[in-house]
């Protein structure tokens, strides 16, 4: 029944990235701000071009997806629109480069039925499933091609989660064997994913994750009563960490072990940010986890929850900006300036938020500070904080000059910092009416 033989690789390709579509991006450098899209006359529009960690802006996403679907709906399209209608897009690998990533499933047919997802049993639609010899091989000739660098390799579950990893693991391998394939591999980890595949995956991927997609298992039987947050989800994840501090991967023929990650659906469950940030801040600090993705809630036509309304983009935003701030800037949960519903402010960087509480009429000095004291200032990041301590060794900083010059955004560290004990000159801000 799941298998559509004799169908052209391109022709479910192409029904694959469908319905990928409704999915939440991951690797993705174009994250579609699902859910409806931040205008300038709703929400918190004067943020529009503020850039978030995620490295865009919401107005940027907006106009990258409106470029994209104007181009697919052309007579000829062009050869970005082609590839991105077999799956192919522009994704952020771990170290910042940026790859053609091959987005796809080995199986759009899934058993189990989870109330928000576009690949559930229950859903009426055309499926496609690849055998993993023939996805490898596709894959193997679109990289060969030039047209996909790397592939992100995911799956719905067909005949329970270990048989399903076990394909997913089959498509590595003769990927990594008997193709040679070299490039980037991204691999889900299914639900109930068994230690010894965990670690098997762990030899042929970059990067491995498996979909949390609630904070906690109350939140999860909103989304997907079937699933068991503890057993089938967090634990493939706790046995890869620990198989990373146990195990040297030079044994296994290995540099390094593949990151891991996770995600959650954002507003689809009732949970608050407290809840998710919660989970965040453990799957961080505890399991090392390279990064959390956060997808807004945004509902398919054709499930338990479809009439649901979709989450504001700008809460997935804001749970990023936060997810930065415990993962690289030493932020603990409580530094978090949730309000009394226990969210972050949509109308305000949560890092600025902690700063107009605990910096105002507190400066810090540029040439004392610690580097975690640094971070704790608005438009200073890790490279910046960096560049000030190594800069400051070698001569005393004069004025904000020198702190642009490093790479800091200077204007928005101005009110928080002291030069040589004097507070910097500010710059007024391009159009502004004088008081
Ligand atoms: S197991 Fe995965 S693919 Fe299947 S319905 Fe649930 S979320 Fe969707």
């Amino acid at each position: 029944m799941f298998y559509d033989r004799g169908m052209e690789a391109a022709t479910k390709l192409s029904l694959l990235t469908d319905h990928m579509g409704l999915e939440p991006a991951e690797d993705a450098d174009l994250q579609r701000p699902v859910g409806g899209r931040p205008s300038p006359g709703q929400g918190p529009a004067r943020q529009l071009h503020e850039r978030a960690p995620c490295g865009n802006t919401p107005y940027a996403l907006h106009q990258a997806m409106d470029t994209l679907t104007r181009s697919g709906g052309d007579p000829a399209p062009t050869l970005e629109a082609k590839k991105h209608s077999l799956g192919v897009s522009q994704a952020v690998m771990p170290g910042g480069r940026r790859i053609a990533l091959l987005k796809t499933l080995l199986t759009s047919a899934c058993e189990r039925d989870c109330f928000y997802c576009p690949f559930r049993a229950r859903r009426n639609f055309r499926r496609a499933t690849f055998k993993p010899a023939e996805m490898a091989l596709v894959f193997s000739q679109m990289h060969q091609a030039g047209v996909a660098e790397g592939l992100f390799l995911s799956s719905g579950v067909a005949g329970g989660g270990v048989r399903t990893q076990d394909q997913l693991i089959d498509t590595a391998a003769i990927l990594r064997g008997r193709l040679a394939y070299r490039g980037y591999l991204h691999l889900k980890m299914m639900p109930g994913t068994e230690r010894d595949q965990v670690l098997r995956s762990m030899q042929l991927a970059d990067r491995l994750s498996v979909n949390l997609e609630a904070p906690n298992t109350e939140r999860l039987k909103r989304l997907a009563p079937g699933k068991i947050f503890f057993e089938e989800l967090l634990q493939p994840l706790k046995w890869a960490h620990e198989l990373r501090q146990s195990l040297a991967p030079e044994r296994f023929g290995r540099r390094r072990w593949p990151s891991l990650v996770t995600q959650f659906v954002v507003g689809g469950a009732g949970e608050d940010d407290l809840e998710i940030l919660s989970t965040t801040h453990a799957l961080t600090r505890q399991l090392k986890l390279g990064r959390v993705y956060f997808s807004a809630f945004n509902p398919v036509p054709d499930t338990p929850l479809e009439n649901q309304a979709p989450e504001d983009p700008w809460r997935e935003h804001r749970l990023y900006q936060a997810s930065f701030l415990i993962r690289d800037y030493g932020f603990e949960l409580e530094d978090l300036p949730f309000t009394s519903a226990r969210r972050l402010p949509l109308d305000r960087d949560p890092k600025q938020a902690w700063a107009e509480e605990n910096l105002a009429g507190v400066r810090v000095e540029v040439h004392k500070a610690e580097e975690a004291e640094l971070l704790r200032v608005p438009g200073i990041g890790p490279k910046g904080a960096a560049a000030i301590i190594s800069a400051r060794r070698q001569a005393r900083l004069r004025d904000i000059g020198d702190l642009r010059r490093l790479g800091v955004l200077a204007d928005r560290a101005a009110p928080y910092i002291l030069i040589n004990g004097r507070a910097p000159a500010q710059q007024m801000p391009l159009f502004a009416t004088p008081a």
